[in-house]
């Protein structure tokens, strides 16, 4: 069953790898021994909630289409996604193109590097910076504010903010083995804002998730309305995905949620 994932504590693993399920009795087995696991417990609503939603891929319990919207923005976002971090529902990168929907996503990988990213960062119509921490010497001549942003525009140029999507780990590798991002500017967020995400246990709460840094680099770099459109898109995902973790269906809209069904009504 491909949501058995969603049971685990371990919420980070991989809903295609993560756990195999013999069909002929229904056991699951632990991928690195092949041992037969114990039945999982019994749920009261079992399958009310791990059944999920082909529109929003959130569990049906909550499901996230009806908060759906669409915003404008003057830049753009590329993703560039770590091949583990893909097909995980917990992603947060996906938000980001649902609300814009000009936003590309390429996956990494070591060895090829995607043709389409590469021929899109030669296009002069667009102007695409890395964002990554400004923590290392070696690339501190890369290093521009968010004045660069505005400079772009009135270049005439669409700002891409080139953001690298999978874990600390994951984006620092992307970052040291893609020669073909050597040449870009490299953007540092600066914020105060800390991590509202609630579906992974963060390293820091000063470490946001990919759709709370791209609606901060919109909101910085003069995309107020898609920002906010996102953050709540967003805020809606993460209460949405965290109820139905605890089995709990949301009965009333959250503030956020509300916001965006009015944003939709007057789209
Ligand atoms: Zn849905």
């Amino acid at each position: 069953m491909q949501d058995d994932t969603f049971h685990d504590a371990g919420i980070d693993r991989d809903p295609a790898t993560g756990l195999s399920s013999d069909p002929a009795t229904g056991l699951s087995s632990d991928p690195a021994t092949g041992h037969p696991r114990p039945p999982r417990r019994e749920f009261k609503a079992r399958g009310s909630f791990v059944s999920r939603c082909k529109g929003c891929n959130l569990p049906v319990l909550n499901c996230l289409c009806p908060y759906a919207v669409g915003a404008e923005s003057e830049a753009r976002v590329w993703l560039l996604t770590h091949s583990m971090e893909h097909n995980k529902p917990t992603n947060t990168g996906r938000l980001i193109r649902d609300v814009l929907p000009d936003t590309e996503v390429f996956t990494w990988y070591r060895t090829v590097p995607d043709e389409r990213l590469l021929a899109l960062l030669e296009d002069r119509r667009y102007a695409p910076f890395v964002i990554f921490p400004d923590d290392q010497p070696d690339y501190a001549e890369r290093v521009v504010g968010i004045d660069a942003v505005a400079e772009a525009k009135a270049a005439g140029h669409t700002p891409v903010y080139l953001l690298l999507d999978g874990t600390w780990r994951q984006a620092r590798r992307i970052f040291r083995k893609s020669p073909y991002l050597d040449a870009l500017p490299v953007l540092p967020l600066y914020t105060q804002r800390l991590t509202r995400y609630r579906l992974r246990k963060p390293a820091s709460v000063e470490h946001l998730c990919t759709a709370e840094v791209a609606a901060e680099l919109l909101r910085q770099g003069g995309d107020e309305d898609a920002a906010e459109a996102l953050d709540d898109y967003f805020d809606a995902f993460n209460d949405s995905y965290a109820a139905s973790r605890r089995h709990e269906k949301l009965e009333a809209p959250t503030a956020a949620m509300r916001r965006l069904l009015v944003r939709r009504d007057e789209g």
